[in-house]
């Protein structure tokens, strides 16, 4: 019997516009692994504040570099979440990866482009067999600019802000909705802009505005541009 093509999907878009529980719903109604790519950005962030390697908010980017071959990232399901937890050199690091101090120190750690070209290598490995669904800011136009299905995921700003404070109290850290918005504009001005593979919606990709969708409905609008994607493929 024919099996069909595991696909690889990539899934960018800005920060907090619901693009990792999108990609992470659509992995487990396929089958496919799961990567949150920003995971491994805020892995090195994290290794990077840790060191010292900050400072006064700016990277000591030839300082970083040489400590590259020292940062090892791996992912490990965790049944209670349902989800992968990022591992950095052994240790399980998934909360502290998500707190307000790695947010603000993230976006300036990637723009260095011996980071990025250290995980973008990581991330084509890991997606190498197809049956991926990969979400990041860089996916569709670097890390995997043949993947048969690109989604470039968008929401309102207010309702971005919105879901990241949530997302936050969820974990017990409160912070108010100015400085969630302050951080968010804060990085999507880094990401956009930087010179190293900055965040675009390349000429493929279809848009899925989440704002007004439940998560039923997206991941339902998600599984049709799969089906039709795998069926050209
Ligand atoms: O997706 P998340 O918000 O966790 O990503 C954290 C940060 O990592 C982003 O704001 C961006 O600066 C960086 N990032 C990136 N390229 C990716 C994924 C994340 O530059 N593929």
């Amino acid at each position: 019997m024919l099996q069909e093509k595991r696909i690889t999907i990539a899934v960018d878009g800005y920060s907090s516009c619901g693009k990792s529980t999108l990609a992470k719903a659509l992995a487990k109604s396929l089958g496919y692994v799961f990567i949150d790519s920003g995971a491994m950005y805020r892995g090195v962030t994290l290794y990077c504040m840790r060191q010292q390697l900050i400072q006064h908010s700016k990277p000591q980017v030839d300082l970083i570099e040489k400590e590259l071959h020292n940062i090892r990232l791996t992912f490990e399901f965790n049944e209670a979440s349902a989800s992968s937890d990022l591992f950095l050199n052994g240790e399980n690091v998934e909360k502290l990866i998500r707190m307000p101090d790695v947010a603000a120190n993230v976006s300036k750690i990637a723009t260095i482009k011996s980071v990025r070209h250290k995980l973008v290598e990581e991330q084509r490995a890991i997606g190498q067999d197809g049956g991926i669904v990969m979400d990041g800011r860089d996916i569709g136009s670097v890390v995997f600019p043949d993947a048969e299905l690109k989604l470039f995921v968008t929401a309102a700003p207010e309702i971005r802000a919105q879901r990241r404070k949530k997302e936050l109290e969820e974990k017990g850290v409160i912070i108010s909705l100015d400085e969630v918005i302050a951080n968010l504009m804060e990085r999507d001005m880094i990401d956009s802009t930087r010179a190293e593979s900055p965040l675009i919606q390349v000429e493929d990709a279809i848009v899925i505005d989440t704002t007004e969708l439940t998560r039923e409905e997206q991941l339902l609008k998600a599984l049709e541009l799969v089906e039709a994607a795998a069926c050209r493929s």
